[in-house]
């Protein structure tokens, strides 16, 4: 640690030609430079500089991505500058000092104007001389493998003002070359410009005076390890002036979909097409041309790309101009764009189709291949929706006259938000079929919103560094919910955000928890940015702003969220701002920035416990931990809660009562005493509550009227009473009395929460082998919603929430051989398999005729063959998941052999066909040992980082309970190679495991005797 300290306050390498002519440096000061340079490298630290490269890779991947190429073709390891005829002006020496000397004894008094003013210009004669010197000093540096900046943040003592850049693509030889002409303003006097760069080989590089037109060549050093290149000026910039950098240069074009990527399809004709599209988000641009890849330095670009004819091409702006070149190649130029972070650069070049339509003076369209125009019209209805609605709520105009959603043919999954251009992975915007499941309804207008919202907030007013990452992904997930209850109402999203949060508090008590926002300072490796798009901060920020939102009131909340971004338009911002912002609205009488502060600077979530005497209810707060045994270290967690709460007395969820928690304990005194209370009204707070005194009177309300709460309400109790039983603070026998309510419950996020907490429990219990209690258990399930799953017909009809609900407790009847259930299934899929597929399933139930069908041989090989066959992405998930949930041992290991060669089934979908297996005992073993035996070849293929090995690693040790499995999952990990041991994923799989040994030893005893 003192290396790293030493080289904080050491000035660096660059600090020692800060101020060169009014501190010149002797032979044997320039023997210092080497141990700065040898600092650098210990103060980077070799290690972490290896975990960084790994993380290239990885965080591509983390994001959703494939592979970077970490080949080192990507890499330039020979510099391809070399400039120096002029050599740099630089740090003068006393050799610099005669030379000044020698010009004192011409003019005295010129000399002494230009030598004691801090800073030489490009006419100066006498810092050419000095040039002698900062060669030698230049030399040394390099010869020692060094580069005069130690940080892998980015100096802010230059700032890129905007970018000029022509690319010109071959997808054939897969390269491209290009120049980028940056116009920059230095802050402070400089001799050198740092910034990034990756993969290229730069033949030209020159600098000017931005007003004059005489160009420098200059020096460039690369430094691969920080993916940085520095600059070094013949002369120092001037504080305040601007220069234009101009580099010229050839890379490689990314076989992966993350930077400048390129691939080829094979379209509906069998002829193979050319494709090229970006991936910048987070650290991308610098793969394409030089920048200054950081958010915080915002600039304009103007963008020319070069096509062949029968391609299009698309960026963040409209297009400004076609020009046919000599050679009949096209230069297209795009007009210069906003102000914007490099991350949201985009451009897609392809053979590319759109259908378009105005929306208050912006151009809104979806543009794909062409044989996919047909499914454009429904993308568009909803974009155009979606636009509508921020439109109106942000209350600022949106930035650009266009938006294009763009379809990527590819078969992966995601969306980026880059501005003016959101590219949609295909499955994700376009749908195979006519008609639409529940689950893609949602889902394409989930992140139809949330990408549609970044366009404001993310893009108009952006997070400093990616230690704030939440700013963006907070907000865009909670905005895709708030949106779409306000559009859609119909779809019923808030069910499947009631669902989330709860998933996603249970991985906030994991030790390997983060807080929301770290010091910018914790989040600089490549590594520590992936962590930083974990989907717990989606999901923890968009928890957090519903619970602020539910607290400040509604207008409020808009009122302050306008005023943010009409404040920090097209500039970056922290944490803070945000709340500041909400502080000038609220005024004194309250203190958003205080209260917000303690939930996302903390990791976790709060435990209040609720006791009621007469009209006195004290409300305590401690740290939720699931190992209760384990207390927190010595951190004192401490937040303030605003704890809504609803009475039999005074029972509208509409306008509960609010009480702000600030302290550890305090007491709420009731007008009157009641016969319960329950907090945390419709599930708007962060945190859980345990009632010492009203679980009781909480369940006898349930059963004698459960509609007094809301269907949030009832969810949010089931939650809460079964994770508390988990760790022994309520019997579990009263979290089924809970539940007994079932057979009268209408809804489905009870019902799906009421599935999901008894799922577990008898995952537990059967991959222990107790099966006659699993048995137990799964009859008592399936009497207590008997009603409900007789009550469902196997058609699409109903409500979105209905039919999700029907999906829901079809599969699950059919999951344990309800036999009513099996016999329709099995019908529908003897008539579909005769029909040869072309009969139609109801899509809410396709998945479980699926998997009733894929019990049997024949149905097995005729699901294996469909999915070859298999259009639809969605589709080819279903028929996936069916073939591993077969009991037939042969046929898993031969499903799980063909995923892992890659070519019949690719490799990352091994990870939907574990979790499916890890569903049975049988299946679940056999996984775990087929990924133990293949695990050297799973991670050539799919990173240990990455979201596949991770749902792989979550789904084989998530169903472990013993102390026996759980020292050979340590055992298996501690002898993989690297680091592996040491990742999230085994770690909080770790824990994970003994947390479900408590659960057992806390409640198997009483379990075994009354159920
Ligand atoms: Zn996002």
């Amino acid at each position: 640690m003192i290396e790293n300290s030493m080289f904080e306050e050491e000035p660096d390498v660059v600090d020692l030609a800060k101020e060169p002519c009014l501190h010149p440096l002797e032979p044997d000061e320039v023997e210092y430079e080497p141990r700065g340079s040898r600092l650098l490298v210990r103060g980077l630290g070799e290690h972490d500089l290896e975990e960084d490269e790994e993380d290239c890779e990885s965080s591509a991947k983390l994001l959703g991505m494939s592979f970077m190429n970490r080949s080192s073709g990507l890499r330039n390891t020979t510099t391809g500058y070399r400039q120096g005829s002029n050599g740099p002006c630089s740090v003068p020496s006393a050799r610099t000092m005669a030379a000044c000397a020698f010009v004192v004894m011409i003019a005295v008094s010129v000399i002494m104007v230009i030598y004691l003013l801090p800073k030489c210009t490009f006419t100066k004669e006498g810092c050419y001389k000095k040039n002698q010197s900062m060669r030698f000093i230049q030399t040394q540096v390099k010869e020692k493998n060094s580069f005069p900046w130690a940080h892998t943040r980015l100096p802010t003592t230059i700032k890129p003002l905007r970018y000029e850049v022509n690319l010109h693509p071959n997808l054939t030889s897969m390269t491209f070359t290009g120049s980028v002409t940056i116009l920059l303003q230095a802050l402070q006097a400089k001799w050198n410009i740092i910034l990034h760069s990756k993969g290229h080989n730069i033949s030209k590089a020159t600098i000017r005076l931005a007003v004059a037109s005489e160009e420098h060549n200059v020096e460039v050093v690369e430094y691969n390890k920080t993916e940085q290149l520095a600059i070094i000026v013949p002369e120092a910039l001037l504080e305040g002036h601007n220069y234009t950098l101009k580099l010229e240069f050839s890379a490689k074009i990314s076989p992966h979909y993350y930077g400048f990527y390129g691939f080829t399809y094979t379209n509906e004709k069998n002829e193979k097409k050319l494709f090229a599209g970006t991936q910048f988000e987070p650290l991308g641009l610098r793969t394409v041309f030089p920048c200054f890849d950081e958010p915080a330095f915002k600039a304009t670009f103007l963008i020319r790309i070069i096509r062949n004819k029968e391609h299009s091409a698309i960026s963040n702006m409209p297009k400004k101009s076609s020009v046919v070149l000599e050679n009949g190649l096209v230069q297209d130029e795009f007009y210069e764009s906003v102000k914007m972070s490099t991350y949201l650069v985009a451009f897609v070049v392809g053979e590319i189709k759109n259908l378009s339509q105005e929306v208050n003076g912006t151009l809104v369209s979806i543009y794909g291949i062409p044989e996919r125009i047909d499914q454009f019209h429904h993308a568009l209805g909803v974009a155009v929706k979606v636009f509508e609605f921020f439109q109106n709520y942000f209350e600022v105009p949106y930035s650009i006259n266009k938006l294009d959603l763009a379809a990527i043919p590819t078969i992966y999954a995601g969306a980026m938000e880059n501005w003016g251009l959101i590219t949609f992975q295909e499955q994700t915007l376009l749908h195979g079929t006519p008609s639409f499941s529940v689950t893609e309804i949602r889902l394409l207008r989930k992140i139809m919103a949330h990408e549609i919202a970044h366009q404001w907030l993310g893009n108009l007013v952006t997070m400093q560094w990616w230690n704030d990452l939440w700013l963006n992904e907070g907000f865009a997930t909670f905005m895709e919910y708030f949106s779409l209850e306000k559009i859609a109402d119909e779809l019923s999203v808030y069910e499947e955000l009631l669902e989330n949060q709860f998933r996603y508090m249970k991985i906030d008590c994991l030790k390997s928890s983060q807080p929301m926002s770290s010091p910018a300072s914790s989040v600089e490796s490549l590594q520590q940015i992936g962590r930083m798009f974990e989907p717990i901060n989606y999901f923890k920020g968009a928890s957090l702003l519903l619970m602020l939102k539910t607290y400040v009131g509604e207008d409020v909340f808009q009122h302050a969220l306008i005023r943010y971004l009409k404040k920090h338009s097209f500039s970056s911002i922290q944490n803070d701002d945000l709340w500041d912002n909400f502080n000038e609205v609220t005024g004194p009488t309250l203190d958003v920035k205080r209260i917000m502060k303690t939930w996302t600077l903390q990791n976790g979530l709060p435990l209040v416990t609720v006791q009621r005497k007469g009209r006195n209810v004290t409300v305590h707060q401690e740290k939720f931990i699931m190992k209760p045994e384990i207390q927190p270290s010595n951190e004192s967690y401490l937040w303030e809660i605003p704890l809504s709460y609803i009475t039999d007395r005074t029972n509208n969820s509409q306008y509960p009562s609010v009480f702000l928690l600030t302290k550890e304990s305090d007491t709420i005194i009731l007008p009157e005493e009641v016969e319960w209370i329950k907090f945390n009204v419709d599930m708007n707070g962060y945190y859980m509550v345990h009632y010492t005194d009203d679980w009781e009177a909480l369940i006898k309300q349930l059963n004698t009227n459960p509609y007094v709460f809301s269907d949030k309400d009832r969810a949010n109790l089931i939650n809460n009473i079964f994770v508390l039983a988990g760790i022994g603070k309520v019997p579990l026998q009263q979290a089924f009395e809970l539940i007994a309510y079932l057979g009268n419950e209408t809804h489905n996020a009870p019902i799906t929460e009421a599935l999901y907490q008894t799922r577990f429990i008898f995952d537990l219990l059967e991959k222990v082998g107790h099966l006659d209690l699993a048995s137990r258990l799964e009859n008592r399930v399936l009497n207590l919603l008997h009603n409900q799953i007789q009550q469902q017909t196997w058609t699409d009809d109903g409500s979105l929430s209905m039919r999700d609900l029907r999906s829901k407790l079809l599969g699950f009847a059919c999951t344990h051989n309800l036999k009513n259930c099996t016999t329709v299934a099995m019908k529908l899929f003897d008539d579909w398999m005769s029909s040869n597929g072309t009969q139609s399933i109801p899509l809410d139930v396709m998945s479980t005729v699926f998997k009733v069908g894929a019990k049997t041989e024949k149905g097995w090989s005729f699901l294996l063959s469909a999915y070859d066959t298999e259009n639809s992405e969605g589709k080819k998930e279903m028929i996936l998941k069916a073939l591993a949930s077969t009991a037939d041992i042969r046929n898993l290991y031969r499903l799980m052999k063909i995923s892992l060669d890659g070519n019949r089934i690719p490799t990352f979908r091994l990870s939907a066909i574990v979790q499916e297996m890890s569903q049975s005992l049988l299946g679940h073993l056999l996984a775990w040992n087929f990924v133990k035996e293949n695990w050297d070849v799973l991670v050539q293929k799919l990173a240990v980082r990455s979201y596949p090995m991770r749902g792989i690693i979550a789904a084989l040790t998530h169903m472990f309970s013993t102390k026996t499995r759980l020292s050979e999952v340590r055992g298996f990990f501690e002898t993989q190679p690297e680091d592996t041991f040491k990742y999230n994923s085994i770690q909080d799989g770790l824990e994970v495991i003994q947390l479900n040994i408590q659960w057992m030893e806390k409640n198997l005893q009483a379990l075994t005797l009354w159920l």
